[in-house]
């Protein structure tokens, strides 16, 4: 028989048949090594031994007992069950077992026991049914504390102790330790093995959490560090030739005057946040290592002007960048924008959509080829379309949350094939309020620039909650908005009475309103069109499904005012940006997460002008209510994302699902931060100063991670 070994099948193990192999791929544990690291997710405590007199009915207890009268079955009821009395010193109760007739001959009067279960009074005696029992010596404390799994039908707590307790003896001295020495002495760590053996089963509750811990850090290490040493195989260092002419050379002083054109052609001053978020651009294009940054700012700090300049400054080198929007009207309105911040610069700005006619993508991609294009804009059609680039320095995506990993990495990887040497610059540009440290390790070594600074002139949004649709109110504002010649957003739930348009993490269960009273973007345009605001004020819908051409000229005549009102799912959630816009009446607002009604408020408040946004809900459930007032009182998406951690839990605002990392089994990416920086800058810097027990670290994380991530890295 073969070795068994971490990456080994679970089925080699004695006792995992096909079946129960089965059972557990759906808990996505394929490997002994998956078995080994599939946590307990809470315990039961048994550790606190009770007297039978102190017990309440109802209430579950552990007991010690001695056995009082001989087990014996009851032949009469068909059930047979077995049963005895039992007691301490205090009373006495019955014990009763379905299934165990086996129980008659492993206990005797006299004998002591341990017990545990369920206290129920029948007729007025004091009994347990089916409670856990042992000998009393046979008893030890790490069976008090019993790990409790997530399962799924067809396998028990039991069984699976049993085969990691297998897989642990067999493989546990495999577990190689990813975290730095100096670490492991702090921290009071133990061997690895030992962790999980202490997670999985352990003496008290506290050694448990503590192992937990340890395997959190590692975890995190895993993730944050293991991701780097993976994905260098695939970046190389050197940059083929520098981005900037030196300074000084005919060249630069050319280059020079056109940018100071570009820059004052903006039609606004850079806040001092754009203007260093854009300098850490430069400084990053001026070095022989690819750029790996994210620019961070909140809906509105203007991280166009920002993205748009980096392209024009990467044109003005003569070489070529792509900028990636999550959707087709995003990419046109980048386009506008592009097109007359570089109008008259001499820079060539193409726009390239799925939609696209071929004859017209034949045409662009010819310029692509040859290098007259140097700003190109798109969607995925840039990802999927076989596009040679004539000498692609800088890749942008915009929106970064909402492409995954493996798009990105897809993009990157991309030109890796096609100049040989992954020499592209890759910047993000993301709303999401990631902290630093969440997107270390998401994102690896990225650099982040920080926007916080609103531009000049901007108004506090105010927002209000209105609880009824049919709020007076609500008409008035918006009635007094149009009249004073703005425009205005109305969002929906839904299409129609029929379709749902919520994208993945915005949509929020069925604590809200009811199903049937989600008003739709065609029951709105109806209710428009009827009472006569329509006739008044131009309104028009717009959706995800429609026809792309239709959409983008319902964006477009928004843009030039022609629309007044623009009643939209929420693919006007990201990006879009009319500054004459200024009220935004989101309708059914419980059905949405709080990070969505950021995004959406997100889109009013551009201009100099004040703006209102009412969020519109008939839900009565405290948690909705609790995010309308958030609302309310808050502009700051970090402050929202905070708050919405502590009133949801880890996990919502962001969606890690759309961060396409994989899930992880100790660490909690929120709640474990701390950790994950300290953690994974310790075995950072131990890697930089090299020696031996930093190749070691090195050989241990690559093999860890490979067992942890290898397998799951496709999805990424
Ligand atoms: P976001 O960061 O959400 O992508 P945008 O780049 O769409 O924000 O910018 C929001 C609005 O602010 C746009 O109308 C843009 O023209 C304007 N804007 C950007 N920077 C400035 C600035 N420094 N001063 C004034 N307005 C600005
Ligand atoms: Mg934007």
């Amino acid at each position: 028989m073969a070795a068994i070994s971490l990456s080994s099948p679970v089925s080699v193990l004695y006792g995992i048949g096909p079946s129960a192999a089965d059972h557990l791929a759906k808990l996505e544990i394929n490997t002994v090594y998956d078995l080994i690291t599939f946590l307990p997710w809470r315990y039961n405590d048994w550790t606190t031994v009770g007297r039978v007199s102190t017990c309440e009915g109802g209430n579950e207890a552990s007991l010690y007992l001695t056995v009082l009268t001989t087990p014996s079955v009851n032949i009469r009821s068909r059930a047979k069950p077995l049963s005895f009395m039992a007691g301490d010193d205090t009373g006495r109760i019955k014990l009763m077992f379905f299934n165990s007739p086996y129980l008659a001959n492993k206990f005797a009067v006299g004998d002591r026991c341990f017990v545990h279960g369920e206290l129920t009074y029948f007729a007025g005696t004091p009994q347990m049914v089916n409670p856990y029992i042992e000998k009393a010596d046979k008893v030890s404390s790490s069976e008090l504390v019993r790990p409790v799994y997530h399962l799924t039908a067809g396998i028990t707590s039991r069984q699976l102790s049993r085969w990691i307790k297998t897989a642990l003896d067999l493989c546990g001295n495999e577990l190689k330790c990813c975290i730095p020495d100096e670490v492991m002495k702090r921290e009071n760590f133990v061997p690895m093995h030992e962790a999980y053996r202490r997670v999985h089963f352990p003496e008290t509750l506290d050694d448990a959490s503590a192992a937990r811990r340890q395997i959190a850090f590692e975890e995190l290490i895993l993730l944050g560090v293991g991701m780097k040493l993976y994905n260098r195989g695939t970046s190389v260092k050197e940059v083929a030739e520098q981005v900037v002419p030196e300074s000084g050379s005919e060249l630069a002083k050319d280059v020079a005057v056109r940018w100071k054109k570009i820059v004052e052609g903006l039609g606004f001053t850079l806040t001092g946040d754009q203007r260093k978020a854009i300098i850490d651009i430069q400084k990053d294009m001026m070095t022989t290592v690819p750029m790996n940054r994210l620019v961070q700012g909140d809906v509105g700090s203007g991280k166009t002007a920002v993205a748009i300049l980096a392209m024009a400054m990467t044109a003005l080198m003569g070489k070529q960048s792509v900028m990636l929007a999550p959707t087709s009207v995003l990419a046109r309105q980048h386009y506008d924008n592009a097109c007359r911040i570089l109008n008259g610069s001499g820079i060539n700005v193409v726009l390239l959509l799925g939609k696209t006619k071929a004859s017209v993508k034949k045409e662009i991609k010819e310029k692509l080829k040859d290098g007259e294009a140097s700003v190109i804009i798109g969607t995925h059609a840039l990802l999927t379309d076989d596009i040679d680039f004539a000498d692609l320095a800088l890749v942008i995506a915009d929106e970064q949350h909402r492409f995954g990993v493996k798009q990105r990495e897809k993009l990157l990887i991309k030109k890796d094939l096609e100049s040989g040497v992954n020499s592209v610059h890759n910047l993000v540009m993301t709303a999401t309020p990631i902290p630093r440290t969440l997107a270390m390790v998401l994102y690896g070594d990225m650099k982040t620039s920080v926007i916080r600074e609103k531009p000049a002139g901007r108004q506090a949004i105010t927002t209000w909650f209105a609880a009824s649709k049919e709020s007076t109110d609500t008409r008035d504002a918006l009635i007094s908005m149009l009249e004073s010649g703005q425009q205005a957003y109305i969002v929906c739930a839904r299409i129609d009475e029929n379709e749902d348009e919520l994208s993945d993490d915005s949509i929020i269960g069925n604590e809200g309103s009811d199903e049937k009273e989600i008003t739709s973007v065609i029951q709105m345009k109806q209710k428009l069109d009827e009472s006569g605001i329509s006739a008044r004020f131009p309104s028009a819908v717009l959706y995800g499904s429609m026809n792309e051409q239709t959409k983008l000229d319902t964006m477009e005549k928004f843009l030039s005012g022609e629309i007044k009102i623009l009643i939209s799912t929420t693919v006007i959630e990201v990006g879009v940006d009319n500054p004459r816009a200024n009220i935004m009446i989101i309708m059914d607002a419980d059905r949405f997460g709080l990070s969505t009604l950021h995004q959406l408020r997100g889109r009013i408040g551009r201009g100099k002008e004040k703006s209102y946004c009412i969020l519109v809900s008939e839900s009565k459930s405290e948690l909705a209510l609790t995010r309308m007032r958030l609302m309310c009182e808050s502009q700051d998406g970090f402050e929202l994302a905070q708050k919405d951690l502590e009133i949801r839990g880890p996990g919502d605002f962001f969606g890690t699902r759309q961060h396409g990392i994989p899930t992880l089994r100790a660490a909690n990416l929120y709640t474990d931060l701390p950790i994950a920086s300290e953690a994974c800058d310790a075995v950072n810097a131990l890697l930089e100063k090299g020696g031996s027990e930093a190749e070691t670290l090195e050989r241990n994380i690559e093999e860890m991670f490979e067992l942890r991530f290898g397998s799951k890295m496709g999805v990424l």
